[in-house]
């Protein structure tokens, strides 16, 4: 039997590519090596763009209970320092605070509804590829077996088998000595202040919730996590003591007090677990060499690694997946364009380097030295203009990221901005089911027609293609549908979908 796509981990990132592949009408068999779910939580939610893309599939409603859409964060954090997100007109910076756990739970029930099959307990062990398919050795319960697939895809985390075994290199660096600590815990009631949530501490002061707040011995952060009941207390040293074994809460209470120079009672969590109790030494760095290396691919952490600082792992991963899947789809259906599949690397490479810049920068902010405190008092000052705030937000978000589509538009290349339909389905509704879509702004000969022009844009626009991940493939201006904007519609439905759907140029006036 001939598999089309087999999928080394069963992570977000790889539940995700399932999910993708499954609305684009291709099965995928996700291998999982663990026999079971695993209780290691390690996000404590979603960041940036990705909230959005979560509301483009309906995985938004099915993790609130809310049918959207999705609203901007407040506030925020940049290297710990605040960022006031109140003082923009176009707030670009979403926040879902859902335990990784929970969005991998649900994203693998929505896999198996859409006919992935999902084999734990079973590890990719090795692979041989030759130009038409890979044959996937792999270890299962009942002993080894080999699959033969078109193509293998290693969403098998940052200690990648699949790129290992491709020989890809994952150039970066491994960095410094820096030990982190994070454990659930009861602090003391009388400690909070209910009416802002912030701690006052008995010989230190008062500290916010959520931010990390830097000292000249380390960062402490205090995280009240909504949902979980108990709140996440983490530290950070920048070097030292590391006693032998795992986390206990007295370690973690010996270090709140070397980093705050005053001690916080905390108590073992109460109610249900899981609990988190975690302790880190040092830090990666790495962007593999290749995301592809002929018919093997790899998304999320098997392709880069970075610090979690400002919680950017699953924004970025999530979206190779979502990049990657409906181009994966047409190739293995016989439908893509030429070229197509490698614009999944030409595309998210420059997304991964901006993370990993963004990353260093953060890391740098909470780093010790009295250089730090004042690279940390420019940056507040700059922060103070609301320009920087919404260049920052752009940035942890993702919103600035513009793909090539070849198309002079503003908005070509770009996240297409969330529509009102005229049938008053929003825009996020219309996408759910993974398919392109060609919206009409003006009611006439394009497509489906939008009733609310473009929220909060300026940008004059008549007619946008939207790819099936939400990014614009081409847009255009003109009022009625010309000679040179047909042309450009159907190159760009040649670039991006494929030549049979120039059958429909009708919906573009195409004759
Ligand atoms: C402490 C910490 C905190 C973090 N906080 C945040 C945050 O707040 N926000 C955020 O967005 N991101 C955060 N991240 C990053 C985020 O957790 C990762 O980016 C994400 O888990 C990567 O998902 P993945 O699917 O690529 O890989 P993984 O989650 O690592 O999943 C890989 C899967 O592959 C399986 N596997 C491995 N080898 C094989 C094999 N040979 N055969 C079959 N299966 C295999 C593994 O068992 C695993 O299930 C954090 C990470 C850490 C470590």
């Amino acid at each position: 039997m001939i598999t089309d796509v087999v999928i080394a981990g069963a992570g977000p990132n790889g539940l995700m590519l399932a999910c993708e592949l499954g609305l684009a009408g291709v099965r995928a068999l996700v291998l999982e090596r663990l026999p079971e779910r695993t209780r290691e939580n390690r996000a404590n939610g979603l960041v940036g763009q990705v909230v959005r893309m979560f509301d483009r599939r309906g995985l938004y409603e099915r993790l609130t209970g809310t049918q959207g859409p999705p609203e901007p964060a407040p506030g925020f954090v940049f290297g710990g320092l605040p960022l006031d997100l109140g003082v923009l007109n176009d707030n670009p910076l979403h926040l879902l605070p859902v335990p990784q756990l929970r969005i991998e739970q649900m994203l693998e029930e929505r896999a198996v509804e859409l006919h992935a099959e999902i084999r734990r307990g079973h590890e990719l062990t090795g692979f041989t590829q030759g130009a038409d398919g890979v044959t996937v050795q792999v270890s299962g319960p009942a002993g080894p077996y080999t699959i033969e697939t078109r193509y293998l895809v290693g969403a098998d985390g940052g200690h990648s088998v699949v790129r290992k075994l491709a020989g890809i290199a994952f150039p970066g660096v491994t960095t410094d000595l820096t030990i982190s600590r994070t454990a659930h815990a009861v602090v003391p009631a009388e400690l909070v202040d209910p009416a802002t949530g912030r701690l006052d501490i008995p010989g230190y002061g008062t500290i916010p919730p959520f931010l990390h707040h830097r000292t000249e011995r380390g960062v402490f952060v205090y995280a009240p996590l909504p949902g979980t009941g108990t709140p996440l207390i983490s530290t950070m040293e920048w070097s030292g003591q590391d006693p032998e074994g795992p986390l206990t809460l007295a370690e973690l209470r010996a270090s709140v007090r070397r980093v705050l120079g005053a001690d916080i009672a905390f108590g073992p969590p109460d109610g249900q677990g899981p609990h988190m109790m975690r302790k880190l030494t040092g830090g990666n760095t790495r962007l593999a060499g290749r995301f592809m290396d002929g018919r093997v691919l790899l998304v999320g952490d098997a392709a880069h690694v970075h610090s979690a600082i400002g919680g950017p792992g699953l924004n970025l991963g999530l979206q190779d997946a979502v990049n990657l899947g409906w181009k994966l789809a047409a190739d293995v259906r016989g439908l893509a364009p030429d070229g197509l599949l490698d614009t999944y690397e030409s595309e998210r490479r420059p997304a991964a380097e901006r993370v990993v810049m963004s990353s260093r920068a953060q890391s740098a902010l909470i780093g010790p030295g009295s250089e730090v405190t004042g690279l940390r008092a420019l940056f507040t000052e700059l922060l103070g203009d609301p320009r920087n705030v919404g260049r920052i937000a752009d940035l942890m978000s993702g919103a600035d990221l513009r793909y090539d589509v070849g198309v002079d538009h503003p908005l070509a290349g770009r996240w297409a901005p969330d529509l009102d339909l005229a049938d008053g389905v929003r825009l996020a509704e219309l996408t759910r089911d993974g398919r392109p879509h060609l919206i009409d702004f003006t009611g006439g000969d394009w497509g489906h027609p939008a009733t609310a022009g473009l929220p909060g844009s300026t940008t004059p626009c008549t007619a946008l293609l939207l790819r099936p991940d939400g990014y614009v493939a081409w847009a255009t201006d003109v009022p009625e549908p010309d000679a040179e904007s047909r042309a450009s519609l159907r190159a760009a439905i040649r670039r991006w979908l494929d030549a049979s759907r120039c059958a429909a140029e009708g919906c573009a006036g195409g004759r």
